[in-house]
């Protein structure tokens, strides 16, 4: 009896010292606090994740940054990971991020993968054009014509399942798609109509470029995390409602995404589905 006491003293003992072990993983009980936090976001996407000489703003940075504090880690303890639409879940599943807001839609493939909490946003995909462009008006005047969109994403597999004729150009991310829309390089570009408001309202894109603005599909941006790590996506979840309760969603909403004249759609602010 005594033995076996002992046994279990030094099984507890390792598991407490494995816990302690910076490993590089995100910690069964959430993750955050003092080691601080990596998290996945875009990188050059104004309104929603950009990085500008050391600063990162944007609406998914904000709602990284209140989801950090909320796990205990303060901003000067979060290490910001560029996470391309194509590397999410690799990013995530490899440890290289404890989770990713990064207009990050859910959806049943990718939840394979990873888990999501949220939403936390509805998003619409939509298109944008030049400004002088009257022959588009949505995805079914696209015949013939060059699009361009991202690798990895819903956006770009939207387009293969539902719309063949369309000439689809593939780049790593949507900002490489800005200079070939300015030049005729493509016709449009297609994504979220968060993004395209972004690049709309860049100064230096001032009047070049339009979002036709009749969305064609729904959205749900939620944060990506490891599967299975159900602790986690409570605590996400939990802060995801605060800050739509405390009034910090629609703070950061109106700083980010209203100098571009973002308007959300219907079903926002949304409610978080349960974690599973
Ligand atoms: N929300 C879509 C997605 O998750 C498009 C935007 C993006 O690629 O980040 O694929």
């Amino acid at each position: 009896m005594k033995a076996r006491l002992g046994a279990v003293a030094a099984a507890a003992a390792l598991a407490l010292t494995l816990a302690a072990c910076g490993s590089g993983q995100p910690s069964a009980t959430g993750g955050g606090g003092d080691s601080g936090l990596k998290i996945g976001i875009k990188f050059d996407q104004p309104g929603m994740g950009l990085k500008k000489g050391s600063e990162y703003s944007g609406f998914d940075v904000d709602v990284a940054k209140y989801v950090a504090k909320a796990l205990g880690t303060s901003e000067d303890k979060i290490t910001w990971v560029q996470a391309p639409s194509a590397q999410r879940e690799t990013l995530i599943q490899t440890g290289q991020v404890d989770f990713v807001v990064a207009t990050y839609s859910i959806t049943d493939a990718r939840k394979e993968k990873v888990s999501f909490a949220g939403p936390y946003f509805i998003a619409g995909q939509d298109l944008l054009v030049r400004a002088d462009d009257s022959s588009i008006t949505g995805p079914d005047s696209l015949d013939g014509k060059k699009l361009c969109s991202v690798t990895g994403s819903t956006s770009a597999q939207k387009v293969k399942d539902k719309y063949p004729g369309v000439q689809l150009q593939e780049f790593g991310t949507y900002s490489e798609c800005l200079p070939a829309l300015q030049t005729g390089g493509v016709d449009a570009l297609t994504t979220d109509d968060t993004i395209l408001a972004g690049y709309a309202a860049q100064e230096q894109y001032k009047g070049k470029f339009k979002v036709v603005g009749k969305p064609f599909s729904q959205e749900n941006y939620g944060i990506g995390l490891k599967k299975g790590d159900t602790a986690l996506c409570q605590k996400v979840t939990d802060a995801i409602k605060k800050m739509v309760s405390d009034g910090s969603w629609q703070k950061a909403l109106d700083a980010n995404l209203g100098p571009a004249g973002y308007k959300p759609g219907a079903g926002n602010p949304p409610t978080p589905a349960a974690c599973s």
